[in-house]
């Protein structure tokens, strides 16, 4: 039987490069659920649709023609829109709000949930999103809601923009982190929430490599529990 573990968790909690370090130590795949979400949205923008126009993006979904996949090349996730590899042009953050706006609609859920569910069937797999222990995965084999404040979540964020030489203004950033928290977790349609079986763990004091020790730790003591 294959092993799922689901991780959830706000914007900027760190998910993505946490999961990359979790799943490698444990030799297991790493599905980042957000870029499949990202290269939906990014679709919807070429075509010139309004991410917050819910009827075209259904009409664009229900068409067959938001096709989104994934593949795998040395153990990294490549995310595919149309077959072309789009995994580095969804990083922007008009993609991110794009994708957090489409995400509300549950033309958009159903066909990406499916299409997790396909891929984590066949191996071994870390999922991470924002409803994968309370909607993908709800029988993940170990779930966790990774978290940390939201002042330290936009730090976060700053420091990646700064790394870019992007100048936004720490007020701004948070102000979107905030935004972008509100939108995930009230919209109706699965909402961001934490599991009621999955471990929380804040990672508001701890360093990168102190976060993935607690989430291997989490698994292999969650998981041992269960064999
Ligand atoms: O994780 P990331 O910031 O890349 O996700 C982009 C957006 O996609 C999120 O803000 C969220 O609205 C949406 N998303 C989702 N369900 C998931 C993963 C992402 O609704 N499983």
């Amino acid at each position: 039987m294959p092993l799922t573990i689901a991780l959830d968790g706000p914007v900027g909690a760190g998910k993505s490069t946490v999961c990359d370090a979790v799943a490698k130590r444990l030799g297991i795949l790493h599905l980042d659920t957000g870029a499949m979400y990202r290269a939906a949205a990014l679709k919807v923008v070429r075509e010139g649709i309004s991410p917050e126009d819910a009827e075209a993006v259904c009409r664009l979904a229900e068409k067959g023609q938001i096709r989104v996949s994934v593949r795998y090349a040395d153990d990294r996730q490549m995310t595919l829109l149309d077959g072309e590899d789009v995994s580095a042009l969804i990083r922007t953050q008009e993609i991110g709000q794009a994708a957090s706006a489409i995400s509300r609609y549950p033309c958009i859920r159903k066909r990406m949930v499916a299409l997790q569910q396909e891929i984590a069937r066949s191996e071994s797999m870390l999922l991470d999103g924002r409803d994968i222990g309370t909607v993908v995965l709800k029988d993940a084999d170990v779930k966790i809601y990774l978290t940390s404040s939201v002042e330290v979540r936009a730090q976060r964020r700053l420091k990646q923009l700064r790394e870019k030489g992007d100048q936004t203004p720490y007020e701004k950033v948070l102000g979107e982190v905030k935004a972008r928290d509100e939108q995930d977790m009230t919209r109706e349609t699965d909402p961001l929430r934490q599991a009621e079986d999955a471990v929380l763990v804040d990672s508001s004091s701890l360093t990168f490599d102190e976060t993935v020790e607690v989430i291997l730790d989490t698994i292999r003591k969650r998981h041992a529990g269960k064999e």
